[in-house]
């Protein structure tokens, strides 16, 4: 048994699916996350959010409370955030996730999204690992910068060993020595993760690339590699985003690669021994 025994396929060889409203992450179709990095402002959030769902989008994402590498960036709304957030969501008909960076903004948290983020840089912060732990609420956890994937699946296992089950993995790149890319999408862990665990996996192509330009052709090869679904970074004007414009999709290219997906059949690699 490895260290991980619950996130184990071990210990549970059928795929874990999370629901979350309609939507079913882990349920053999691919399910798509998309939104701008941060929440910036009310009529630009319901406006996206409209344009999203009828793209076909399952679920909205938007920060919040942003991990800033720098003090002088853009720290998110904070709680004006959460709830612009949730009204977009309602308008449009579409489910939210956000990012929690701190125990004591869990409450507000979980008032307002359907499904919790835990970054990059909280991978391994075990006391909010340990609060997420004790809910029974879906739980998004992406994988550390240079985390390992024994380290990652650890992680997972804090949530678990607190009794929520609702844990899906995001993979989002982790640190290498090139520098072109913000990030190297690790496409092995894809393959991976999904032999070694039961939980759904997320790609985050946005995050692992850096590049709006290698989005969708990474989308697409985690995908093939047995992704349960993607997180993309969408604004309606990636030039004057507050955070991430650089990797941000503009939503013409997003609508064209749903119709694409709508059209495909990812078929999902088998998880043999
Ligand atoms: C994000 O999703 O905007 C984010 C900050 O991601 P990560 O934790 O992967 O850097
Ligand atoms: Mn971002």
């Amino acid at each position: 048994m490895p260290p991980y025994k619950l996130a184990s396929r071990e210990s549970k060889p059928e795929n874990t699916v999370v629901r979350v409203g309609d939507c079913l992450i882990g349920g053999g179709t691919p399910v798509v996350i998309a939104g701008p990095c941060a929440v910036e402002n009310e009529e630009m959030l319901v406006n996206l959010a409209c344009r999203l769902k009828q793209m076909g989008v399952h679920i909205l994402r938007g920060g919040a409370f942003k991990p800033r590498t720098s003090p002088y960036s853009f720290q998110g709304l904070g709680e004006d955030g959460l709830r612009i957030l949730a009204e977009a969501g309602r308008v449009a008909g579409l489910p939210v996730i956000t990012e929690l960076t701190d125990v004591q903004h869990l409450p507000q948290v979980c008032r307002y999204a359907n499904i919790i983020q835990i970054g990059s840089r909280n991978m391994q912060n075990f006391e909010l690992l340990k609060e997420v732990g004790r809910l029974k609420f879906p739980v998004l956890l992406k994988r550390g910068l240079s985390a390992t994937l024994e380290e990652w699946l650890l992680a997972a296992e804090y949530i678990l060993a607190g009794g929520n089950r609702e844990v899906i993995l995001c993979e989002r790149g982790i640190r290498s020595f090139e520098t072109y890319t913000r990030n190297t999408f690790d496409i092995n862990a894809v393959p991976a993760v999904k032999y070694l665990s039961h939980l759904p996996l997320i790609a985050d192509p946005s995050h692992g690339t850096g590049r709006r330009e290698l989005v969708l052709p990474v989308a697409r090869a985690a995908l093939a590699a047995g992704a349960d679904g993607l997180m993309l970074e969408v604004h309606p004007c990636p030039e004057q985003a507050l955070s991430d414009g650089p990797q941000s999709l503009r939503p013409g290219e997003l609508a064209e690669f749903m119709q694409e997906l709508q059209g495909a059949s990812y078929q999902r690699p088998r998880v043999s021994a």
